[in-house]
């Protein structure tokens, strides 16, 4: 196929600086060898999240200007709530200051409404795949929280075209073991991140609100990659090859009944979330009392106006097919251009990163000296790019027994920022992981000096074996 180049030109540069190798092992060294503890200005690629980090656009920056900074009833509100019935069709719009924000203030209402109207008891929530905040909210309300993505996920190298899909068997199995009435809801994460951003089926979508339907159990859609998700759908469901991206997000919406978006992700802002409401007014207004505390009065929720603007304009944007094309074939692109030159990758690549495969990579290296972490540290000491280790370090020890737990998979991510680098940047990553890949069989692992008690990775320092 003809690829078209990014469809923008650029108009603000930010300068990049590549240390030299010897002032990249002292700045590694400095912050024992943690690439989380490194300074963005001693970074040169930065793929460690696409959280963001995405470049926003001429429109984005004039609608900054148009912001709004009244407390109560900013017009930033009303134009971010009037995108969002316009997009989703959805009639309540809660803003909230990044995707945990809304996690925060709605599923205490979810699991309330669960014991006060429908009997439950021992709230449970049912998932694709909790997000890493997403399990954590649903856990400290007290809930439990079930993934059951299909079988298939977990297998980096087996193609699937919705690796991000329900085991809908398995849903219903959990449904009848916890009882309807105990689930507080069922969460469709849309693209499915902790996956690798895999895509869930429309079909899927229908038949898991179908069951919830039929079960009395409402669902949230955790919907920070919604767009990418819809473009997925649109190029891999031939029902859905000749309708357009904004028809395919209203129908993908239509099996919600409420969702929580990070807007860092396909709606492009730095900072910012939602929390909204098909029709359901009654959970709607407690989560606005909710809000309030927690997040801000409920026309701000914790963002300025000028970031509501922003907001409203980046969610059309997010799903300009060109934009989007673009943007995953990227992904694609390097995902590509590293399996060619024998780096084994999760396949197909979702649509806002790529995986490594660290333990095959690195045979030599076992868990407990953690693969994705040694390739990382590789991969920034060869040409200054940062990454992120998912696996056994991420993982941490367990609470009982204190034994570090063994990832089912020891993997790198190297996350793409919307609209920040050029297909000559993914050009560079590549090169870097050729030269790594030279010298991979003197590449150490590494053990702890300082190992923290919880959520260890951020601060943790290491020495290499
Ligand atoms: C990022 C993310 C969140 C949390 O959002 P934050 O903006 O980081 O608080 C929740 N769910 C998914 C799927 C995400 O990707």
């Amino acid at each position: 196929m003809f690829n078209l180049p990014q469809p923008y030109k650029i108009k603000a540069v930010e300068p990049i600086h590549l240390l030299s190798e010897k002032e990249r092992f002292q700045a590694l060294t400095d912050v024992g060898f943690n690439p989380f503890l490194l300074k963005s200005e001693q970074v040169f690629i930065d793929l460690l999240t696409d959280s963001g980090t995405g470049a926003m656009s001429n429109q984005q920056w004039a609608a900054i200007m148009r912001g709004d900074e009244s407390y109560a009833g900013s017009s930033s509100y009303y134009a971010l709530e009037a995108a969002v019935t316009d997009i989703f069709d959805y009639q309540y719009t809660i803003p909230t200051h990044q995707g945990r924000g809304a996690e925060q203030i709605l599923f205490p209402v979810l699991i309330k409404e669960m014991k006060e109207k429908r009997g439950g008891k021992e709230p449970v929530f049912i998932s694709n795949y909790h997000f890493d905040t997403t399990a954590a909210h649903v856990e400290l309300n007290g809930a439990k929280a079930v993934n059951v993505v299909i079988e298939d996920a977990y297998n980096a190298s087996t193609f699937h075209r919705w690796k991000g899909n329900f085991d809908v068997d398995l849903l219903q199995t959990n449904i009848e073991h916890y009882g309807a009435e105990n689930i507080a809801a069922i969460i469709m994460t849309v693209t499915c991140n902790s996956m690798g951003g895999q895509p869930v089926s429309m079909d899927n979508m229908a038949e898991v609100y179908a069951i919830a339907k039929l079960n009395n159990i409402p669902v949230v859609i955790d919907a920070a990659r919604f767009a990418e998700n819809a473009w997925f759908i649109k190029e891999r469901d031939p029902d859905y090859f000749n309708v357009d991206i904004n028809e395919i997000v209203k129908t993908m919406f239509h099996y919600g009944d409420m969702f929580t978006m990070s807007a860092k992700k396909d709606a492009m802002v730095n900072i910012g979330g939602l929390c909204c409401f098909k029709n359901r007014i009654d959970l709607y207004q407690q989560t606005q009392v909710l809000c309030i505390p927690m997040e801000g009065f409920a026309t701000y929720g914790g963002l300025a106006g000028r970031d509501m603007e922003a907001m409203a304009v980046g969610l059309y944007e997010a799903m300009d097919y060109s934009y989007l094309t673009a943007r995953i074939s990227q992904v694609s692109l390097l995902s590509e251009r590293l399996a060619e030159v024998g780096i084994p990758v999760q396949s197909p690549s979702g649509g806002h990163a790529v995986f490594i495969d660290a333990k095959a990579f690195l045979p030599h290296i076992p868990p407990h000296q953690f693969p994705g972490h040694a390739l990382a540290i590789a991969l920034y000491l060869e040409g200054g790019i940062r990454s992120a280790e998912i696996g056994s370090l991420l993982l941490g020890r367990d609470p009982e027994t204190g034994k570090q737990k063994e990832s089912p998979t020891e993997l790198l991510r190297l996350a793409i920022p919307r609209r920040v680098y050029t297909n000559e940047h993914i050009d560079y990553v590549v090169n870097a992981f050729i030269n790594v890949m030279e010298k991979k069989s003197e590449i150490p692992g590494y053990t702890f000096t300082v190992e923290p008690p919880v959520l260890r990775h951020f601060l943790a320092q290491f020495t290499p074996v």
